[in-house]
């Protein structure tokens, strides 16, 4: 039996749709629209493709994009002076600064600088907490944009075992939190993890965002189990072509799982979706408008 495929890049598209049809009830209420400031350092060129797609989106939305290229030689003393500034900006409502952050430069105290009420990606420490005491706040866009795919799924998750494989601040931490909100059973498993098959093999829905190519197989899945793959890993084929990866090996795992994010088109393209839908909350939320419906 062949898993259905979720298909993250169309569920990604028409939630872009419902966020750019929402931005203007905004605009009609404050009379100015949301914005988002995007900081990069440097020149990594995967960086320099996401900020710019991240612009694109923006602005097709119906966003304000604020874009800050900063030399690989600045200082984090320049670089928290500049967050310092957009927080203080009042048609900035949300920040992102683009991780990784040039060596020499500590991203936890920029990230900490970042306002948590402007905090887009949802890393400060304030909305780490906030997630974990199940208060409202700005969540993480890869395991939110997860989340989503989920409950797009399997509606109702909860009593549901749920594995989440790496456990890093940005993607396993908050998306086995996420799930825990709902209900879920959870298990969080890592590198340290004793008979990772076998605690893979408990979940109804597995999460793996490890970055190892191809890691979980097909024998470890629980039988119709849906399987959301956040994996992104690049490798060069023998025609010297890059193939993007994911961290389960797909082509075995479909005809074990009930349904499986492919990559690419799964989690990839949710990321920005997400990022569009927090800024649209951010700046609803500032202005002490509800939270948009539907989003
Ligand atoms: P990190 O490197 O920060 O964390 C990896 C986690 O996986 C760690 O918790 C680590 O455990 C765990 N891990 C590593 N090897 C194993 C193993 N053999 N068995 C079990 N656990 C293991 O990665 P990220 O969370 O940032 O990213 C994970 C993947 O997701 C990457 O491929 C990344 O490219 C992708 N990604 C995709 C996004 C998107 O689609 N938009 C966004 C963000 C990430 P330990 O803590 O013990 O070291």
């Amino acid at each position: 039996m062949s898993a259905r495929l979720i298909d993250g890049k169309a569920f990604a598209a028409r939630l872009r749709e419902r966020v750019a049809a929402a931005v203007p009830d905004f605009v009609a209420t404050m009379d100015r629209v949301p914005g988002l400031a995007v900081v990069l350092v440097g020149d990594d060129p995967a960086s320099q493709i996401y900020v710019r797609s991240k612009h694109k989106a923006t602005v097709e939305a119906g966003m304000a994009s604020f874009e800050h290229r900063l030399p690989e030689t600045t200082s984090q003393e320049e670089l928290v002076a500049l967050v310092e500034r957009l927080n203080d900006d009042e048609s900035v409502d949300a920040i992102l600064v683009q991780l990784p952050l040039p060596a020499g430069i500590d991203d936890k105290a920029v990230i900490d600088t970042i306002d948590p009420d402007k905090d887009v990606d949802g890393f400060h420490v304030i909305n780490a907490g906030r997630l974990a005491v199940g208060e409202d706040g700005l969540v993480s866009c890869t395991p939110l944009g997860c989340l989503m795919l989920l409950k797009d799924q399997l509606g109702d998750l909860s009593g549901l075992e749920a594995v989440v494989v790496g456990r890093s601040n940005i993607v396993g931490k908050p998306m086995a939190q996420l799930l825990l909100r709902e209900n879920c059973t959870v298990t969080l498993a890592h590198s340290r993890t004793r008979n990772l098959a076998e605690v893979v093999g408990r979940g109804d829905i597995l999460v793996v965002a490890v970055g190892q190519p191809e890691l979980v197989k097909a024998d470890w899945i629980k039988p119709g189990a849906t399987v959301i793959d956040v994996g992104m890993n690049r490798q060069s084929g023998e025609d010297g072509k890059t193939r993007l990866l994911g961290d389960v090996a797909f082509a075995e795992a479909k005809e074990v799982a009930g349904a499986i994010t492919p990559v690419p088109g799964g989690v990839g393209p949710m990321t920005i979706a997400v990022l569009l839908r927090n800024t649209l909350v951010a700046a609803q939320l500032r202005a002490g408008m509800p939270p948009p419906a539907g989003l």
